[in-house]
C-alpha cells in the first residue's frame, strides 16, 4: 500500500480524533433514536445524549445551552447569524449597515453581498493592515446608530491573525450594534470562553477541531432575536428545524472536551512544530522565502503562510502530489482562478499572492513529517527553478 501523504492542511480539515469516533459509534446503530420522538424511551435516550452534548459545549463556551443552535457547519452558522439578524431587524429598520472585515471567509462575505442585493443592506468592508489586523480607528470613525452588526473573525484561516476581539466588542457596544464573530479557526488557538464573553453571535464548525464534518454551532446571546434560515418543525425552538444529528452532536462535544484537556500542551507543541517548519524552509530556500501575515508568536499556533519568490503555488503544490497535502489558501476557494482575497487585502500583489503557500500543522503532525515536508518543498522549488532557468 502506498504511504499516506504528509498532511499539512489542518486549517482545511482536521481528522476526527479516535476518541471522538469512539464516542459517536453507538449513536449510529444501537442508540439511533430520533431525539425529537418524545413518546418513547428510544427517543428519550437520543434526546438525553443531545442535551448532554449541548451542556458540554455550553460549558466549554461559558454560555447557557439554550443560547446554542446546532447547524450543519460554519457556513450555515455565518449565514444564519447575518441573514437572521438582518431579516429580523423590523424593529430597527434604520440599522441597515453591516461592517465586515476584508479577510472574512467567503460564507460571511458572500452572505453580506446577498443581503445587499436582496434586502438593501449597506455593506462596508473594514480594512486590515499587513498583519491582517482590522483597522480599529476606521471602525471607531464609522460606527454609528445605523450599524446593525460588525462581523470580524477571531482567527484567520489563511494567515492565522488573531483579532483584538475585546476592542471590537467595545466599539460595537458603543452604538448598540451586534458583534458577530466567525470563530471557526479559534478552538485550537484561543480560550473560547474568554472569546465568547465579548461577542453576541459566534460561529463554529466541528471539523476544524478534530470533530466530525457536517455539524456546526451558532451561539446567540440571550435576548438577541434572529429570523430562522429554515422553516419547518419545532426542533431547536424553531430556530433550526430538522432532526438534530445525534452522533455528530456527541462527537462535537467529545472534541471540545479533548481540546480543553490538552489546550496548553497542544498549543506549545503546535507552535514548536510550526516554527521548525519555518526554520527549515528559511534555511533551505535562503533569500527566497518570506512570511505572510503576523509574526509567528502572535498567530494561530499551527499556521504558517509563506511566499516563495518566483514560484507558482499551484504548480508547486501539483509537483508535491501525492506526497504532501498543503494549499495555496482556503479550500472553499478551490477552483477559483483569483488569488487569495486575504493575501490581497493585506497588501500582496497578485503575483505574490499566487506564489504563496499555506501550511498548517496539527494534533497528529510529527517531527519527521515536518522535516519531510520542508525537504520536499525545497526540492520542488529548486526543481521548478531549474526548469524555468533552462527555459530562458
Ligand atoms: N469560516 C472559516 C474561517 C473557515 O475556515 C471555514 C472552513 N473553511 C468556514 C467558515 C466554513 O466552515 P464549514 O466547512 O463548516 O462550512
Amino acid at each position: 500500500m502506498a504511504a499516506r501523504p504528509v498532511y499539512m492542511d489542518y486549517q482545511a480539515a482536521t481528522p476526527a480524533d479516535p476518541k471522538v469516533v469512539e464516542a459517536m459509534l453507538p449513536f449510529f446503530s444501537e442508540r439511533f433514536g430520533n431525539p425529537h420522538s418524545d413518546e418513547h424511551s428510544t427517543g428519550w435516550d437520543a434526546a438525553t445524549a443531545v442535551e448532554a452534548a449541548a451542556a458540554d459545549l455550553a460549558a466549554w463556551l461559558g454560555v447557557a445551552s439554550e443560547e446554542l443552535v446546532f447547524t450543519s457547519g460554519a457556513t450555515e452558522s455565518n449565514n444564519a447569524a447575518l441573514a437572521g439578524l438582518f431579516r429580523h431587524r423590523g424593529r430597527s429598520p434604520l440599522r441597515k449597515r453591516l461592517l465586515i472585515s476584508a479577510i472574512e471567509h467567503k460564507s460571511v462575505l458572500g452572505c453580506a453581498e446577498y443581503l445587499e442585493r436582496a434586502y438593501g443592506a449597506v455593506v462596508e468592508i473594514v480594512p486590515v493592515d499587513a498583519q491582517g489586523l482590522v483597522d480599529l480607528s476606521w471602525l471607531r470613525t464609522r460606527i454609528s446608530e445605523d450599524v446593525l452588526a460588525i462581523s470580524v473573525m477571531a482567527v484567520n484561516n489563511e494567515i492565522g491573525t488573531i483579532q483584538p476581539y475585546e476592542q471590537i466588542a467595545d466599539i460595537a457596544r458603543s452604538c448598540g450594534a451586534a458583534f458577530h464573530c466567525d470563530a471557526t479557526q479559534a478552538p485550537c488557538a484561543l480560550d473560547l470562553a474568554e472569546l465568547t464573553r465579548s461577542v453576541d453571535l459566534l460561529s463554529l464548525s466541528a471539523h476544524k477541531m478534530y470533530g466530525p464534518k457536517g455539524i456546526g454551532l451558532l451561539y446567540v446571546r440571550g435576548g438577541l432575536h434572529l429570523e430562522p434560515l429554515f422553516h419547518g418543525g419545532s426542533q431547536q425552538g424553531g430556530m433550526r428545524p430538522g432532526t438534530v444529528p445525534v452522533p455528530l452532536c456527541v462527537g462535537f462535544a467529545a472534541a471540545s472536551k479533548i481540546l480543553t484537556a490538552g489546550m496548553q500542551s497542544e498549543h506549545g507543541r503546535l507552535s514548536r512544530l510550526r516554527d521548525t517548519l519555518w526554520s527549515a524552509l528559511s534555511a533551505g530556500l535562503q533569500g527566497l522565502v518570506t512570511l505572510n501575515g503576523p509574526p509567528l508568536g502572535s498567530r494561530h499556533p499551527g499556521n504558517l503562510n509563506v511566499r516563495i519568490a518566483g514560484a507558482d503555488s499551484e504548480d508547486l503544490i501539483a509537483r508535491l502530489q501525492p506526497t504532501i497535502s498543503l494549499s495555496s489558501g482556503a479550500a472553499c476557494n478551490g477552483g477559483l482562478a483569483e488569488p487569495s482575497q486575504v493575501l490581497r487585502a493585506i497588501g500582496l500583489s497578485r503575483d505574490d499572492a499566487r506564489s504563496s503557500l499555506r501550511l498548517s500543522v496539527g494534533r497528529f503532525t510529527t517531527d519527521m513529517e515536518v522535516n519531510c515536508a520542508a525537504a520536499a518543498i525545497v526540492t520542488a522549488v529548486n526543481g521548478a527553478r531549474s526548469i524555468s532557468f533552462s527555459a530562458v
